[in-house]
């Protein structure tokens, strides 16, 4: 049913990426479109689908043309992002993926065109319908290489394969792959998600363009709301994220590392003990931009005292939480 809810998009907000192709930051727009949603639905941690809504094609192109109207008259990044998969035809059917190629062909200063998806759905035609700007890429949300963390823990109904096969018809058409890591799934202790996202950092690297490390946050109506509202789930210390960004930034220095800290700060959200959390999200906002691990270094000097706290935690991590000690 058509509603005037369906005819604008869900969010969209202009902000700085680095762009590696020009290595500088550049400005970056995002325009969330409402689609039908997500029609997997069953990751613990997402509640993205409840921005889904009954919208029709013609809906989903007015929504792009409103969000477009208010782009940058210089050069841009231009993400569209659905609360689901972009190339899932139950979503975007391949017409109106087609003009949406052709809207974004008209606006000469998209220098790079994001679109996310679940690896199922990709493949040759539907990249060869949206390589139509200088520079395309596929973000996948891989979470974690492993595939006991991914399907256990996540459930999020794909392999370790099935990310690598769709990552080189990727790379082969001459498109890039941005992978999302989540940093602190369910049921998995602070030290091993630190170590997880850096191995897993390693397993994707020569296939990414980008890793963006997702610092896990409570979404409502989750599975993993209601794990945190009984008090078996912490949102990451934003210690850890610090500590993930600085590894695997430096083990795999010719790929782009970012990290948007969403609901940093907030109890749903990454946080630290109050008093530091704004000037680390700070830091790694910035660090998002320039890509220059040194400021991100500095922060080990700060003197919080939920530092010492954060460390103690991860050393009797392996006697507090496993059980082959
Ligand atoms: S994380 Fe992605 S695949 Fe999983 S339910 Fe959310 S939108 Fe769907
Ligand atoms: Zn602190």
């Amino acid at each position: 049913m058509t509603t005037p809810k369906n005819k604008a998009p869900v969010a969209s907000w202009l902000d700085y990426d680095f762009f590696p192709e020009e290595q500088k930051a550049i400005k970056s727009f995002t325009v969330i479109l409402r689609t039908v949603g997500c029609q997997w639905r069953k990751c613990t941690m997402c509640g993205y689908w409840h921005e889904s809504a009954d919208v029709t094609q013609a809906d989903i192109l007015t929504q792009l043309e409103r969000g477009l109207r208010t782009s940058p008259e210089e050069d841009f990044i231009l993400k569209i992002f659905t609360s689901g998969s972009f190339l899932d035809e139950r979503e975007i059917s391949r017409e109106t993926r087609k003009e949406i190629a052709r809207m974004v062909k008209k606006k000469e200063k998209i220098k790079k065109l994001i679109v996310e998806t679940r690896p199922e759905f990709i493949n040759d035609e539907k990249i060869g319908d949206l390589n139509i700007v200088e520079h395309l890429e596929l973000a996948i949300g891989l979470e974690t290489a492993d595939d006991f963390i991914r399907s256990k823990y996540i459930n999020k109904g794909f392999s370790f394969e099935d990310y690598k096969t769709a990552a080189e018809v990727v790379n082969e058409s001459g498109a890039t792959v941005k992978t999302y890591l989540l940093l602190k799934p369910p049921f998995i202790s602070e030290k091993r998600a630190i170590e997880d996202v850096i191995k897993s950092a390693a397993l994707v690297a020569s296939y990414s363009s980008t890793i963006s490390l997702n610092l896990c946050n409570v979404q409502k109506y989750t599975p993993l709301e209601d794990l945190w509202k009984k008090g078996y789930y912490r949102p990451p210390w934003l210690w850890s994220a610090v500590e993930a960004i600085k590894e695997i930034k430096r083990r795999n220095a010719n790929v782009v590392v970012m990290s948007d800290p969403v609901g940093a700060g907030h109890i749903r959200g990454p946080h630290n003990c109050g008093r530091c959390d704004t000037e680390i999200t700070d830091t790694i906002k910035n660090f998002n931009r320039t890509q220059d691990l040194s400021a991100v270094e500095r922060l080990e000097g700060i003197n919080c005292e939920c530092r010492e706290v954060w460390h103690a935690l991860l050393k009797f991590d392996d006697f507090l939480f496993g059980s082959n000690v």
